[in-house]
Protein backbone atom coordinates (compact mmCIF):
# COMPACT_ATOMS: atom_id res chain seq x y z
CA UNK A 1 0.00 0.00 0.00
CA UNK A 2 1.73 3.69 -1.05
CA UNK A 3 1.49 6.13 1.52
CA UNK A 4 -0.96 8.23 -0.28
CA UNK A 5 -4.13 6.86 -2.04
CA UNK A 6 -6.40 8.19 -4.74
CA UNK A 7 -8.98 7.10 -6.73
CA UNK A 8 -8.20 6.34 -10.69
CA UNK A 9 -10.76 5.84 -13.22
CA UNK A 10 -10.28 3.15 -15.78
CA UNK A 11 -11.77 3.15 -19.08
CA UNK A 12 -12.69 -0.12 -20.09
CA UNK A 13 -12.96 -1.44 -23.83
CA UNK A 14 -16.34 -0.93 -25.34
CA UNK A 15 -16.14 -3.81 -27.54
CA UNK A 16 -12.90 -4.59 -28.67
CA UNK A 17 -10.57 -6.08 -26.05
CA UNK A 18 -6.98 -4.90 -28.03
CA UNK A 19 -8.59 -0.82 -26.96
CA UNK A 20 -7.40 -1.59 -23.65
CA UNK A 21 -4.06 0.90 -22.53
CA UNK A 22 -1.07 -0.30 -21.12
CA UNK A 23 -1.63 2.50 -18.13
CA UNK A 24 -5.14 0.55 -17.79
CA UNK A 25 -3.18 -2.63 -17.42
CA UNK A 26 -0.65 -1.35 -14.98
CA UNK A 27 -3.01 0.39 -12.65
CA UNK A 28 -5.29 -2.61 -12.39
CA UNK A 29 -2.32 -4.98 -11.41
CA UNK A 30 -1.11 -2.29 -8.93
CA UNK A 31 -4.67 -1.30 -7.56
CA UNK A 32 -5.05 -2.25 -4.06
CA UNK A 33 -8.81 -2.51 -4.18
CA UNK A 34 -10.65 -2.09 -8.22
CA UNK A 35 -14.20 -1.48 -7.99
CA UNK A 36 -16.40 -2.85 -10.61
CA UNK A 37 -20.06 -1.77 -12.34
CA UNK A 38 -20.97 -5.55 -12.26
CA UNK A 39 -18.22 -8.54 -10.92
CA UNK A 40 -19.28 -10.93 -13.56
CA UNK A 41 -19.04 -8.78 -16.77
CA UNK A 42 -15.27 -7.57 -15.28
CA UNK A 43 -14.16 -10.88 -14.41
CA UNK A 44 -14.05 -11.69 -17.83
CA UNK A 45 -11.98 -8.75 -18.55
CA UNK A 46 -9.84 -9.48 -16.02
CA UNK A 47 -9.63 -13.44 -16.75
CA UNK A 48 -8.27 -11.85 -20.28
CA UNK A 49 -5.75 -9.56 -18.79
CA UNK A 50 -4.49 -12.29 -16.63
CA UNK A 51 -5.52 -9.90 -13.10
CA UNK A 52 -5.98 -11.96 -10.42
CA UNK A 53 -7.55 -9.92 -8.07
CA UNK A 54 -11.09 -9.59 -5.99
CA UNK A 55 -13.32 -6.81 -7.05
CA UNK A 56 -15.82 -5.10 -5.42
CA UNK A 57 -19.51 -4.30 -6.10
CA UNK A 58 -19.80 -0.85 -6.85
CA UNK A 59 -23.21 0.36 -8.62
CA UNK A 60 -26.06 2.15 -8.69
CA UNK A 61 -27.79 0.65 -6.04
CA UNK A 62 -25.39 0.44 -3.50
CA UNK A 63 -22.82 3.63 -4.62
CA UNK A 64 -25.07 6.00 -2.03
CA UNK A 65 -24.28 4.13 0.95
CA UNK A 66 -20.59 3.08 -0.03
CA UNK A 67 -18.67 6.13 -1.22
CA UNK A 68 -18.27 7.50 2.67
CA UNK A 69 -16.42 4.45 3.20
CA UNK A 70 -14.06 4.58 0.26
CA UNK A 71 -12.75 7.86 0.48
CA UNK A 72 -11.60 7.08 4.14
CA UNK A 73 -9.94 3.71 2.22
CA UNK A 74 -8.24 5.56 0.33
CA UNK A 75 -7.59 8.50 2.82
CA UNK A 76 -5.84 5.14 4.61
CA UNK A 77 -3.42 4.78 1.70
CA UNK A 78 -5.00 2.44 -0.71
CA UNK A 79 -4.96 3.48 -4.54
CA UNK A 80 -8.37 2.31 -5.67
CA UNK A 81 -9.15 1.85 -9.45
CA UNK A 82 -12.52 2.11 -11.04
CA UNK A 83 -14.05 0.54 -14.00
CA UNK A 84 -17.83 0.41 -14.95
CA UNK A 85 -19.14 -2.29 -17.30
CA UNK A 86 -17.71 -0.78 -20.51
CA UNK A 87 -16.12 2.14 -21.63
CA UNK A 88 -15.48 5.63 -19.22
CA UNK A 89 -16.97 5.39 -15.45
CA UNK A 90 -18.89 8.27 -14.83
CA UNK A 91 -19.91 8.89 -18.72
CA UNK A 92 -23.46 7.27 -18.21
CA UNK A 93 -22.00 4.93 -15.78
CA UNK A 94 -21.48 4.92 -11.95
CA UNK A 95 -18.53 6.88 -10.88
CA UNK A 96 -19.97 10.80 -10.28
CA UNK A 97 -20.66 10.12 -6.77
CA UNK A 98 -17.58 8.74 -5.84
CA UNK A 99 -15.63 11.27 -7.73
CA UNK A 100 -17.44 14.17 -5.96
CA UNK A 101 -16.97 12.58 -2.46
CA UNK A 102 -13.16 12.41 -3.27
CA UNK A 103 -12.98 16.11 -4.44
CA UNK A 104 -14.94 17.22 -1.85
CA UNK A 105 -12.68 15.62 0.78
CA UNK A 106 -9.67 16.30 -0.79
CA UNK A 107 -8.34 13.10 -2.27
CA UNK A 108 -6.31 12.85 -5.47
CA UNK A 109 -8.58 11.50 -8.74
CA UNK A 110 -7.13 10.52 -11.98
CA UNK A 111 -8.86 9.59 -15.00
CA UNK A 112 -6.65 7.59 -17.13
CA UNK A 113 -7.99 8.45 -20.92
CA UNK A 114 -9.48 5.68 -23.16
CA UNK A 115 -12.65 3.98 -24.57
CA UNK A 116 -15.86 5.27 -24.82
CA UNK A 117 -18.69 5.37 -26.83
CA UNK A 118 -19.32 9.09 -27.53
CA UNK A 119 -15.95 10.13 -28.75
CA UNK A 120 -15.76 7.58 -31.74
CA UNK A 121 -19.05 8.23 -32.61
CA UNK A 122 -19.03 11.98 -33.21
CA UNK A 123 -15.57 11.84 -34.75
CA UNK A 124 -16.90 9.37 -37.36
CA UNK A 125 -20.21 11.25 -38.15
CA UNK A 126 -19.10 13.66 -40.19
CA UNK A 127 -20.90 16.53 -38.53
CA UNK A 128 -19.24 19.03 -36.44
CA UNK A 129 -17.15 18.12 -33.64
CA UNK A 130 -15.68 21.70 -32.84
CA UNK A 131 -18.36 22.45 -30.40
CA UNK A 132 -20.61 19.74 -29.24
CA UNK A 133 -23.19 18.45 -26.31
CA UNK A 134 -23.47 14.89 -24.69
CA UNK A 135 -27.23 14.31 -23.64
CA UNK A 136 -26.50 10.60 -22.72
CA UNK A 137 -29.84 8.81 -22.30
CA UNK A 138 -32.67 11.09 -22.78
CA UNK A 139 -35.57 10.23 -20.09
CA UNK A 140 -37.58 7.01 -21.01
CA UNK A 141 -40.47 8.52 -20.41
CA UNK A 142 -41.57 11.58 -18.02
CA UNK A 143 -39.48 14.75 -19.33
CA UNK A 144 -38.85 12.74 -22.44
CA UNK A 145 -40.95 15.19 -24.85
CA UNK A 146 -39.80 18.59 -22.04
CA UNK A 147 -36.20 17.68 -23.26
CA UNK A 148 -36.64 17.53 -26.67
CA UNK A 149 -38.14 20.80 -27.14
CA UNK A 150 -35.27 22.16 -24.85
CA UNK A 151 -33.00 20.60 -27.48
CA UNK A 152 -34.97 22.17 -30.45
CA UNK A 153 -32.66 25.33 -30.77
CA UNK A 154 -29.48 23.66 -29.74
CA UNK A 155 -26.55 25.23 -32.09
CA UNK A 156 -23.96 22.29 -31.24
CA UNK A 157 -23.94 18.68 -32.66
CA UNK A 158 -26.32 16.80 -30.19
CA UNK A 159 -24.81 12.95 -28.96
CA UNK A 160 -27.31 11.29 -27.32
CA UNK A 161 -26.89 7.05 -26.26
CA UNK A 162 -30.00 5.53 -27.12
CA UNK A 163 -30.99 1.45 -26.68
CA UNK A 164 -32.09 -0.41 -30.33
CA UNK A 165 -35.85 -0.93 -28.69
CA UNK A 166 -35.96 2.88 -28.51
CA UNK A 167 -34.30 4.01 -31.82
CA UNK A 168 -37.01 4.16 -33.98
CA UNK A 169 -39.13 6.58 -31.34
CA UNK A 170 -36.05 8.35 -31.00
CA UNK A 171 -35.87 9.15 -34.76
CA UNK A 172 -39.91 9.60 -34.93
CA UNK A 173 -39.74 12.29 -31.68
CA UNK A 174 -36.02 13.82 -33.23
CA UNK A 175 -38.22 14.35 -36.63
CA UNK A 176 -41.14 15.84 -34.75
CA UNK A 177 -38.69 17.77 -32.24
CA UNK A 178 -36.16 18.90 -34.30
CA UNK A 179 -36.68 18.29 -37.85
CA UNK A 180 -36.67 15.33 -40.40
CA UNK A 181 -34.08 17.54 -42.56
CA UNK A 182 -31.93 17.11 -39.96
CA UNK A 183 -28.38 15.53 -40.66
CA UNK A 184 -28.15 12.57 -38.50
CA UNK A 185 -25.56 9.46 -38.02
CA UNK A 186 -26.54 5.80 -35.82
CA UNK A 187 -23.40 4.56 -34.71
CA UNK A 188 -24.00 0.89 -33.54
CA UNK A 189 -21.62 -1.76 -32.25
CA UNK A 190 -18.69 0.46 -32.51
CA UNK A 191 -15.34 -1.36 -32.57
CA UNK A 192 -17.02 -5.01 -33.08
CA UNK A 193 -17.39 -6.82 -35.34
CA UNK A 194 -20.79 -5.77 -36.63
CA UNK A 195 -19.92 -2.05 -36.66
CA UNK A 196 -22.20 -0.19 -38.80
CA UNK A 197 -22.25 3.72 -39.23
CA UNK A 198 -25.08 5.34 -41.15
CA UNK A 199 -25.57 8.87 -41.98
CA UNK A 200 -28.39 10.67 -43.44
CA UNK A 201 -31.38 12.97 -42.57
CA UNK A 202 -33.31 12.01 -39.59
CA UNK A 203 -36.18 10.95 -42.03
CA UNK A 204 -33.93 8.88 -44.09
CA UNK A 205 -32.49 6.85 -40.88
CA UNK A 206 -36.27 6.64 -39.72
CA UNK A 207 -37.46 4.69 -42.85
CA UNK A 208 -34.39 2.95 -42.58
CA UNK A 209 -34.30 1.92 -38.87
CA UNK A 210 -38.10 1.19 -39.09
CA UNK A 211 -37.17 -1.60 -41.97
CA UNK A 212 -34.35 -2.88 -40.20
CA UNK A 213 -34.93 -3.51 -36.36
CA UNK A 214 -31.51 -2.80 -34.94
CA UNK A 215 -29.32 -4.92 -32.49
CA UNK A 216 -27.15 -3.98 -30.40
CA UNK A 217 -25.54 -0.69 -28.63
CA UNK A 218 -26.61 2.49 -30.45
CA UNK A 219 -25.12 6.81 -30.11
CA UNK A 220 -27.27 8.71 -32.29
CA UNK A 221 -25.17 12.33 -33.61
CA UNK A 222 -27.14 14.58 -34.50
CA UNK A 223 -26.67 18.17 -36.28
CA UNK A 224 -27.18 21.21 -34.33
CA UNK A 225 -30.08 23.60 -35.02
CA UNK A 226 -29.26 25.89 -38.28
CA UNK A 227 -26.81 23.23 -39.74
CA UNK A 228 -23.76 25.07 -39.57
CA UNK A 229 -20.40 23.55 -41.23
CA UNK A 230 -17.69 23.66 -38.70
CA UNK A 231 -14.88 26.79 -40.20
CA UNK A 232 -12.43 28.57 -38.97
CA UNK A 233 -13.69 31.61 -38.39
N1 LIG B 1 -19.40 4.45 -19.92
C1 LIG B 1 -19.76 4.20 -21.29
C2 LIG B 1 -18.97 5.13 -22.19
O1 LIG B 1 -17.96 5.69 -21.74
O2 LIG B 1 -19.32 5.31 -23.35
C3 LIG B 1 -21.24 4.30 -21.51
C4 LIG B 1 -22.05 3.35 -20.67
S1 LIG B 1 -23.78 3.43 -21.00
C5 LIG B 1 -24.42 2.47 -19.69
C6 LIG B 1 -23.98 2.29 -22.33
C7 LIG B 1 -24.36 3.01 -23.64
O3 LIG B 1 -23.18 3.48 -24.28
C8 LIG B 1 -25.02 2.09 -24.66
O4 LIG B 1 -26.41 1.98 -24.43
C9 LIG B 1 -24.72 2.82 -25.96
O5 LIG B 1 -25.58 3.92 -26.11
C10 LIG B 1 -23.30 3.33 -25.68
N2 LIG B 1 -22.31 2.34 -26.12
C11 LIG B 1 -21.51 1.58 -25.35
N3 LIG B 1 -20.74 0.77 -26.11
C12 LIG B 1 -21.07 1.02 -27.39
C13 LIG B 1 -20.64 0.51 -28.65
N4 LIG B 1 -19.70 -0.44 -28.73
N5 LIG B 1 -21.19 1.02 -29.78
C14 LIG B 1 -22.14 1.98 -29.71
N6 LIG B 1 -22.59 2.49 -28.56
C15 LIG B 1 -22.07 2.03 -27.42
Amino acid sequence: MSKYGKLVLVPTPIGNLGDITFRAVSVLKNADIILAEDTRVSSRLMQHLEIEKKLWAHHKFNEHKTVGSLVSKIQEGNTIALISDAGTPGISDPGFLLVRACVENGVDVECLPGPTALIPALAVSGLPTDKFVFEGFLPQKKGRQKRLTQLAGEERTIVFYESPFRLVKALTQFAEFLGSERQCCVCRELSKMFEEVKRGTVAELLQYYAEHPPKGEIVIVVAGAGGETESDD
